[in-house]
């Protein structure tokens, strides 16, 4: 029987376009209201990792889907506590890949291995059960419309690309990557293009989220609005 507690709990599903700043909202409203939060993103950039250093993309970018298919059963991804930088991190076989997974050469292969349907159904399962009690927040692409169709909470968020890249440039070079803007840019459309416009669960907006334009808002003020909605939904 559902206890009180269980039944004050929600599922928010935060989905839209690269770098649209939804992981960081995500993880703050996450930490305010003491919910698990879950970056489905960082999942399909492990696979992608773990496809890059087992030679499963030639020289020419394409992934070898059927190596990948076949060698989905050892691949585990789990992610490790909050520790003292605040920050989750992404575990790919027990091993901690952070700070490998968001760098431009997963950045441009992550689109292509997240078309694989069979990458998909795997990934979708394992987001399904970190989701079992409610209580959590998962951002990605497809949240809203494939994993959690039934959330309480969804949210799709969006603004330019250009906008979008201009952050995520200053978050490479924040971390010491070696990028240009141009480079950047073009990831983050090309990325939208895949996504878009792929067969299984492409990213568009759930029919009952709410937009969210944050192209002109500050940090704060998207955590406002967010919070406000939340509030809204768990009265
Ligand atoms: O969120 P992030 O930009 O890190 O996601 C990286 C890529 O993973 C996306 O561009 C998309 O191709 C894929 N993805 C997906 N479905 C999700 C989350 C991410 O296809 N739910």
């Amino acid at each position: 029987m559902k206890g009180i507690d269980d039944a004050k709990k929600i599922i928010v599903a935060i989905d839209g376009y690269s770098s649209s700043g939804k992981s960081t909202m995500a993880r703050e409203l996450a930490k305010r209201v003491g919910y698990v939060y879950v970056d489905s993103g960082a999942m399909y950039r492990a696979v992608t990792l773990y496809a890059i250093r087992h030679d499963m993309v030639t020289p020419e970018k394409k992934v070898k889907t059927e190596e990948l298919i076949a060698a989905l059963p050892d691949i585990h991804i789990s992610f490790q506590a909050a520790g003292a930088d605040g920050i989750q991190h992404t575990l790919l076989n027990g091993e901690d890949v952070e700070k490998f997974i968001r760098d431009m050469e997963v950045s441009n292969m992550v689109s292509p291995v997240a078309v694989i349907p069979e990458v998909r159904q795997r990934l979708t399962a394992l987001q399904q059960e970190f989701g079992i009690h409610k209580g959590i927040i998962m951002d990605g692409r497809d949240i809203g419309t494939t994993v959690f169709p039934d959330a309480e909470l969804k949210v799709f968020v969006c603004a330019s690309p250009e906008e979008r890249a201009r952050r995520r440039y200053k978050e490479l070079l924040e971390k010491g990557e070696d990028v240009e803007y141009d480079e950047v840019y073009k990831n983050v459309v090309e990325r939208d293009r895949i996504d878009t416009t792929r067969e299984v669960s492409p990213l568009r907006k759930a029919s009952d989220a709410i937009e969210l334009d944050n192209g002109d808002m500050t940090p704060s003020e998207q955590m406002d609005w967010l919070l406000e909605k939340f509030q809204e939904q768990v009265g």
